[in-house]
C-alpha cells in the first residue's frame, strides 16, 4: 500500500489532492486485505473508479481502493440473448466497445460514459435515452466491514433516475465487484429518438448499433469537454424533476422551456438550460468555471481546488433558486 499519494491522475477534475493510503486492487484478497487495514486500524475506506463522478474537496484520510479487477466471461446464451459477467474494474467505454464489436446490443447509447463497470450501477448511468437498468440483471458485491459477498438482483439495486440502493440506504457499505448483463443478438431494441442521434444518423438506411454508437460517440465529442484535456466529471447537476403545477408555471414565463414528461404528476427540466437561462454558461473564475458547450458541466481550467468548484456550484444552485424556485441537487460525488 501507498503512503501520501497525490489523486491528481485518479480523477477526472485533476484535482491535487492526497490520499493517506492508496491501493490498487486486481483481486478479491487484496480488497480484503484493504478492508481488513481500514477495519483494523479504525480508518475511512473510499472506493474509486475511474474518478469520473467525484469532486474531491480535500486530503483523505484512510485508505483509497481503486477497484481494478479485470474479466469478461459469457455466463450464457439462446439464440437472442447472451449474459455476460464483467468485473468492476473494467472501464465502461472499452466494455460498450467489446459489445458493439460482437453486434451485442443494448448498451450502445451509452458508449463514450467515463468510468468503470463496477461503479456504473451506482447512479444507474444513462444516456440517450437508455439506462443501465434495461440491460442489467445482478451484480456481487463484497461488505466493506464483515466481507460477506452478496448478489444483488434488480429489484434489490432500486434503480431510479441517477439512482439506486448504492446511493440510499446501502451508501458506502458495499463495493461491487461485478456485474451481470443481458443483451441482444439479434432483433435489437435501437433507440434513435433522442438528442442528435436521428440527425448524426442521416444517410444510414438501416443502421446497426455500431453506427448508433458512432453517432453518440460523434455528439459527445462534440459538445463535451474530454476530461484528458479539460478537467470535469460531467453533468454536476441532475435535471430536476418537478410537479405539473410548477412546470406550468415555468412554461408561461418561459414557453420554450425544454421539459419532458415522466410520469402523471412528474417533468423533467433540463438543468443546463435553466444554469444557462440564469446567465451561468461560459463563466470562468480565474481557473475554473462553467463550460461554454454545456452549462451542465463545470470546469478546472488547469491548478483550480476542489472547494473552488464546489462553491461555484453551491452559487448556481442559490441563483437557479432564485430565479426559478427549483433546487438543482449535485449528481457528482463530494469528498
Ligand atoms: P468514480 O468517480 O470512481 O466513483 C463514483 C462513486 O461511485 C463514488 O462514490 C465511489 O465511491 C463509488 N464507486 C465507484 N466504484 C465503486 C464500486 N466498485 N463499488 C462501490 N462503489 C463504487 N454519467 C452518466 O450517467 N451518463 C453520462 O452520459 C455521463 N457522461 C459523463 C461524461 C463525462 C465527460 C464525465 C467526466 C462523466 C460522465 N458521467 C456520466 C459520470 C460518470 O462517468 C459516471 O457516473 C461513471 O459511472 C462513474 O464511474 P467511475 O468509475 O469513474 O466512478
Ligand atoms: P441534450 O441532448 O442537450 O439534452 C438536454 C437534456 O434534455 C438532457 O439532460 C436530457 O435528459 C434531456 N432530453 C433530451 N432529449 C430528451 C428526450 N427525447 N426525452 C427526455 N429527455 C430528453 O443533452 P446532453 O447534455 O448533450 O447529453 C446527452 C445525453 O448524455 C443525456 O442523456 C445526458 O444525460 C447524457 N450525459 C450525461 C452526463 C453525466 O455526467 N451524467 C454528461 C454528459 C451527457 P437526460 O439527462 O435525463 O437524458
Amino acid at each position: 500500500m501507498l503512503e501520501n499519494i497525490s489523486l491528481k491522475p485518479y480523477n477526472t477534475f485533476g484535482f491535487d489532492q492526497k490520499a493517506q493510503w492508496f491501493t490498487e486492487a486486481s483481486s478479491i484478497t487484496e480488497i480484503l486485505q484493504a478492508f481488513e487495514k481500514a477495519y483494523e486500524e479504525k480508518i475511512p475506506l473510499h472506493i474509486l473508479g475511474g474518478g469520473s463522478n467525484v469532486l474531491l474537496t480535500q486530503n483523505l484520510e484512510g485508505i483509497v481502493l481503486k477497484n481494478n479487477l479485470k474479466g469478461i466471461s459469457k455466463l450464457r446464451e439462446d439464440d437472442d440473448f447472451i449474459w455476460l459477467k464483467v468485473a468492476g474494474g473494467e472501464v465502461w467505454h472499452d466494455f460498450t466497445q467489446y459489445c458493439v464489436n460482437q453486434n451485442w446490443g443494448g448498451i450502445e447509447n451509452m458508449s463514450l460514459i467515463p468510468g468503470s463497470v463496477g461503479a456504473a450501477p451506482m447512479q444507474n448511468i444513462g444516456a440517450y435515452g437508455v439506462e443501465l437498468q434495461s440491460v442489467f440483471v445482478s451484480l456481487e458485491a463484497i461488505h466493506r466491514k464483515s466481507g460477506e459477498i452478496k448478489t444483488f438482483t434488480k429489484e434489490e439495486c432500486d434503480f431510479g433516475y441517477r439512482y439506486s440502493v448504492f446511493k440510499g440506504p446501502e451508501k458506502d457499505l458495499w463495493m461491487i465487484t461485478s456485474v451481470v448483463f443481458k443483451l441482444t443478438k439479434r432483433n435489437h431494441q435501437l433507440k434513435t429518438h433522442y438528442g442528435n442521434i436521428e440527425e448524426e444518423l442521416k444517410g444510414i438506411e438501416n443502421p446497426t448499433i455500431k453506427d448508433i454508437s458512432q453517432a453518440v460517440i460523434n455528439i459527445r465529442q462534440s459538445k463535451l469537454p474530454n476530461p484528458a484535456e479539460l478537467g470535469n466529471a460531467g453533468s454536476f447537476f441532475k435535471n430536476p424533476y418537478i410537479s405539473l403545477a410548477q412546470a406550468e408555471t415555468l412554461k408561461k414565463a418561459h414557453p420554450n422551456a425544454p421539459t419532458y414528461p415522466v410520469d402523471s404528476e412528474t417533468v423533467k427540466v433540463a438543468a443546463g438550460w435553466l444554469i444557462e437561462q440564469a446567465g451561468w454558461k461560459g463563466l470562468i473564475r480565474e481557473n475554473h468555471g462553467v463550460h461554454k458547450k454545456q452549462a451542465l458541466v463545470l470546469v478546472n481550467y488547469g491548478g483550480a481546488q476542489g472547494q473552488d468548484v464546489y462553491q461555484l456550484s453551491e452559487d448556481i444552485k442559490q441563483d437557479v433558486l432564485k430565479k426559478f424556485h427549483i433546487e438543482l441537487k449535485r449528481e457528482v460525488n463530494i469528498w
